[in-house]
């Protein structure tokens, strides 16, 4: 029944150049996400027709929902241009979407040709009635109507189609530049990466790997989520930062006091994912933080913790409810990751009692009880970096990516 799908795109507020570079983006997510040679792209003004050359619709549907920039799409079904052609697939359509419900509907109508000899409003009147009079539960408003029929007859042929599926929205990925992203097994960060791409920004990853005071099998959960992600990414990869932290976390241990444990450790954190962002030219870092969920996200605490860098810090889900992330995590196809149950560096060693209102004085106190520059050039000189992507599936054992082995 469908022969092509109408993809309308995202924010065309854009202008200029600004906009030219964003179409072009999108058109090349599409052609990779869809990863189809026999459905070929149309171009036509603001909008793309993806011919489906019968094609399965599905599946392209399916590649689609990886395009960051897409505000929705719709399932066009071709006709000849006679009237009777249109009223035919006009009815059988719409008869296909409310399957005798009740719904309230219009006609729009569109005439790119404009030598053909029915004006839109006619037609928009011709097509309602017909439908009108060979169906029994439609209900005309032209205001706010449930389902829109649209009718666009062009020099070829005339197309008709009715509903808008919602696409993920947003900006193409890349088109912002690209972000350093903190991911940790849970379930926050990765959303956090989801959204930072949705918003056009391209990530790279960076985890700190405790092995072996933590489990490997923790390790290979980040590179599972990373490759989750990849699904987002421009060419299915991104690139994963391996931080050696087992040290660091050794000496924090034996240094620093247990309510200010997380806080420094923090601090550490943001040190070198800092200097990990520098060298891969991240112009900011992304990470899962959300006001208040722990004491290390109080308000006080973000700021001792965030005093140590200079490159901004976004935080997508810093006002997110704990459902909500859920809720994403799931569309993504994350959250059964997430929630196997392997301790990350956070969660071994909890401070029975961690500073939720850290003071700034008292962490530089702190970490003046031992030399943490050696150790945190130490990390950096040791990370590795791996390209990880959804297409091959990557066991952490096997390349030798983190310096552990299992308790
Ligand atoms: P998540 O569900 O993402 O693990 P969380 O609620 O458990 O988050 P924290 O453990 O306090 O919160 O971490 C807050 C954020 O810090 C995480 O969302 C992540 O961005 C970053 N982070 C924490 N641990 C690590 C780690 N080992 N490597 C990289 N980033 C980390
Ligand atoms: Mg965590």
């Amino acid at each position: 029944m469908y022969d092509r799908i109408l993809v309308r795109y995202g924010d065309l507020t854009l202008k200029g150049k600004n906009k030219r570079v964003f179409i072009e983006r999108v058109n090349n997510l599409i052609k990779e996400k869809v990863n189809n040679p026999k459905v070929k792209i149309e171009k036509n003004h603001d909008r793309l027709y993806l011919v489906l050359n019968g094609e399965d619709y599905n599946e392209v549907i399916e590649g689609l929902n990886k395009v960051s920039g897409l505000s929705s799409y719709s399932l066009v079904s071709k006709s000849e241009r006679d009237v009777e052609s249109i009223f035919e697939n006009a009815l059988n359509l719409i008869k296909s979407e409310i399957k005798g419900r009740k719904v309230t509907f219009k006609v729009e109508s569109k005439r790119s040709d404009k030598n053909y000899p029915i004006k839109s409003p006619e037609m928009t009147q011709k097509v309602a009635g017909y439908v009108l009079k060979n169906t029994d539960n439609l209900i005309v408003d032209v205001h706010n109507p449930e389902v829109t029929l649209t009718v666009e007859v062009r020099l070829d042929a005339a197309f008709v189609y009715i509903s808008k599926i919602k696409g993920m929205g947003g900006f193409p990925v890349g088109v912002a530049g690209k972000g350093l992203l903190m991911l940790s097994g849970g379930i926050d960060s990765p959303v956090a990466g989801f959204l930072a791409m949705k918003q056009g920004i391209q990530i790279e990853a960076i985890h700190f790997e405790s092995t072996p005071l933590t489990s490997i099998e923790s390790a290979q959960k980040v590179i599972d989520l990373t490759e989750k992600l990849s699904v987002f990414a421009p060419n299915s990869k991104i690139k994963l930062h391996m931080v050696p932290f087992q040290k660091i976390h050794t000496a924090l241990l034996d240094y620093i006091p247990e309510s200010y444990n997380i806080t420094i450790m923090r601090r550490m954190m943001y040190r070198i994912a800092e200097s990990i962002a520098n060298e891969n030219n991240c112009l900011v870092l992304l990470n899962g933080e959300s006001v208040g969920q722990v004491a290390s996200q109080t308000l006080q605490s973000m700021k001792v913790i965030t005093e140590v860098s200079r490159i901004p810090i976004i935080r997508p889900l810093s006002t997110y409810d704990k459902l909500d992330i859920i809720k994403i995590s799931k569309n993504i196809d994350c959250f059964k990751t997430s929630i196997k149950p392997f301790e990350d560096c956070c969660t071994v060693y909890v401070p029975k009692k961690p500073a939720t209102a850290p003071r700034l004085h008292r962490a530089v106190e702190y970490e003046s009880k031992f030399d943490f520059n050696e150790l945190l050039a130490e990390a950096v000189e040791d990370t590795k970096s791996i390209i990880v992507t959804h297409k091959e599936h990557l066991d952490i054992t096997m390349k030798g990516l983190v310096v552990g082995e299992v308790l």
